[in-house]
């Protein structure tokens, strides 16, 4: 049986005053999915964690900060990624521990930070996974649903907060690596407390997280201020290229000019969605990368009263209503007309 449940805006405004580890704290809706997703993990002895591809800093931090609580409950944890964790985060302990491979004996999958299966790459043996069962912890509103038991809260500002709870129920100790692992994810997926999905719970359980020996100055420097001057570089260009259409500012990013900017890393924008997004004038920013297998990676971001996760979803990727992303096949200018006239009825329609 698969149980699930989400968190609206609605009920999550009603549960703004509790306080993070409190019962209350918990959510009473979908308190089945939590049951369960605890019954799995109490049963288990051999646990393989996963998370999406190209993982970020909630991706990485949610994982790790499993893998810790779990071992120190006495599990066996695995975890796994199909790429590996930007250098940036090697300041988190077990870092270089992340398995690229899903090989092995389990007798429970845990996803985490994924909104459907093809999310985790090759990490997923579909012949060897599809016999195990599978617990999801998520946050994004257009997670499919797709493990055994789901736990989805999309009123969480990340899943390093879903994380969280969940150690608080399973009474588990949150101890400095844990901590620094979960403040990791709050803060690259809050832009350090400035999204909209930041709550009073999301501060007061970073508190916490400070208090158990997380430094937020030095996480937020290392996690989400510093770059590499390359990246710098091509942020300026991106910029350059950038246009300002319909309430619409984009950028096409070609492999050509990739190259020609010296940037190695096939993934990734270096943030110019996410300053696009910051003009005046724009109700939406779209930044389509063109990677080396001809695949083009489209960010999308979107002012508040403007939703992107749904367009995403459409085109086969996912997010949030303010920051979603899909993958598309190219030549890069057909998947800029198809992704930017998507964008014009959205605008159009709201
Ligand atoms: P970013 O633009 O920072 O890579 O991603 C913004 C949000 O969209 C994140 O929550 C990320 O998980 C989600 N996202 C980005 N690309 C994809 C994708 O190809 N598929 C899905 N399901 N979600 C994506
Ligand atoms: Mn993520």
């Amino acid at each position: 049986m698969s149980t699930s449940y989400t968190v609206n805006g609605e009920e999550n405004e009603a549960g703004l005053q509790q306080f993070p580890d409190s019962e209350e704290g918990n959510r009473q809706t979908g308190i089945q999915a939590w049951i369960e997703a605890e019954g799995y993990l109490r049963r288990s002895q051999r646990i393989l964690a996963v998370t999406h591809l190209a993982p970020d800093g909630d991706a990485i931090g949610s994982m790790l900060a499993f893998g810790h609580a779990m071992q120190s409950l006495g599990k066996n944890v695995t975890v796994a990624c199909q790429d590996s964790a930007h250098s940036r985060f090697d300041y988190l302990n077990g870092v270089h521990d992340i398995r690229r491979s899903g090989e092995g004996n389990f007798d429970l999958i845990v996803s985490i930070d994924a909104s459907d299966l093809q999310r985790l790459g090759t990490i997923f043996l579909p012949v060897q996974h599809g016999r195990i069962p599978m617990v999801v912890f998520d946050h994004h509103i257009t997670n499919t649903n797709f493990g055994s038991v789901n736990v989805v809260d999309s009123s969480a500002s990340s899943s390093a907060e879903v994380i969280y709870r969940l150690l608080r129920r399973l009474d588990a100790r949150i101890n400095a690596d844990i901590a620094a692992a979960l403040l990791t994810g709050i803060i690259t997926d809050t832009l350090a407390f400035r999204t909209s999905s930041t709550t009073p719970d999301t501060l007061a359980i970073a508190m916490e997280l400070m208090r158990a020996g997380a430094s937020l100055p030095d996480i937020t420097r290392q996690a989400l201020v510093l770059r590499s001057y390359d990246s710098i570089r091509f942020l300026a260009s991106g910029i350059v290229a950038s246009q300002l259409e319909d309430g619409i500012v984009y950028a096409a990013i070609s492999r050509k000019l990739r190259k020609e900017l010296g940037v190695k890393e096939d993934r990734g924008d270096a943030g110019l969605v996410g300053t696009l997004i910051t003009s005046m004038e724009a109700k939406v920013a779209a930044v389509f990368v063109e990677l080396s297998d001809g695949n083009i990676e489209i960010g999308l971001r979107s002012a508040p009263g403007y939703d992107v996760s749904q367009v995403a979803f459409e085109f086969g990727g996912g997010g949030h209503a303010a920051a979603a992303g899909c993958t598309l096949p190219g030549p890069l200018r057909d998947a800029v007309n198809r992704v930017l006239q998507r964008l014009r009825r959205m605008i159009r329609e709201k």
